[in-house]
């Protein structure tokens, strides 16, 4: 990966999350409070100008400018984790380009910031339940010798799936816990959200 593979990561993700807004909103109105596609949408067009013009000579600038900028501009939960995600991802990218292999060390730190704020297990019916096996199949695939493009489609694959194993799951963290039992049967807005920003990856490298 290098800087501008980055940057069309995120721009990607934004095209993603506009293209699948209303349908992250509809997710979260079932079980938290119907704003999931407005922030993911509201944080990732600040991100596409934030990423647009900057000047960057690493690859892991971009992604913590977009951290940075989830941060700011997201007020629900969603905000924080994610930007708190790829802050780390970034922070663990400090060269102009990224192999396979750094760049799952990288996802890993990502998926481990997150669930140091939000405290999070996977099980709880949360983004972990997406991030967390495709952050494991994409350091599979690396590991038996798939490239970027491999285990960029292997991760999201696996946050496809992770995504939809929520529906069964009760909710033990977040707005849709409070929810009880009434949460089960519902897939989390969250997990959806993951595993797109998984397939934006696929989509990115294999172009
Ligand atoms: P809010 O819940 O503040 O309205 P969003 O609707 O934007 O924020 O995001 C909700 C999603 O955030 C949930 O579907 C879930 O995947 C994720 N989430 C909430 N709390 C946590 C947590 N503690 N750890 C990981 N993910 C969480
Ligand atoms: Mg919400």
């Amino acid at each position: 990966m290098d800087i501008d593979l980055a940057r069309s990561w995120v721009q990607a993700i934004a095209a993603a999350v506009d293209q699948h807004k209303d349908y992250l909103t509809q997710l979260d109105s079932a079980i938290g409070d119907a704003d999931h596609g407005i922030n993911m949408h509201r944080g990732f067009s600040a991100v596409t100008t934030a990423v647009a013009n900057m000047e960057a000579d690493i690859v892991g600038a971009v992604l913590v400018k977009a951290g940075t900028t989830l941060i700011s501009s997201v007020g629900g939960a969603s905000g924080p984790l994610y930007g708190s995600a790829f802050r780390a991802i970034g922070k663990a990218l400090d060269a102009p380009t990224a192999d396979p292999q750094q760049f799952a060390a990288a996802l890993a730190a990502g998926l481990q910031s997150v669930q140091k704020l939000g405290a999070a297990a996977p099980g709880d019916k949360t983004m972990i339940d997406a991030y967390a096996p495709a952050v494991a199949a994409f350091q599979l695939q690396v590991d038996s010798g798939g490239d970027f493009a491999a285990a960029a489609g292997a991760a999201a694959d696996a946050a496809k799936e992770g995504m939809r194993a929520t529906t069964p799951l009760q909710a033990r963290k977040g707005r849709s816990s409070y929810l009880g039992a009434r949460s089960v049967g519902h897939q989390d807005p969250g997990a959806t959200s993951t595993a797109l920003i998984f397939r934006a990856l696929a989509e990115t490298v294999a172009r």
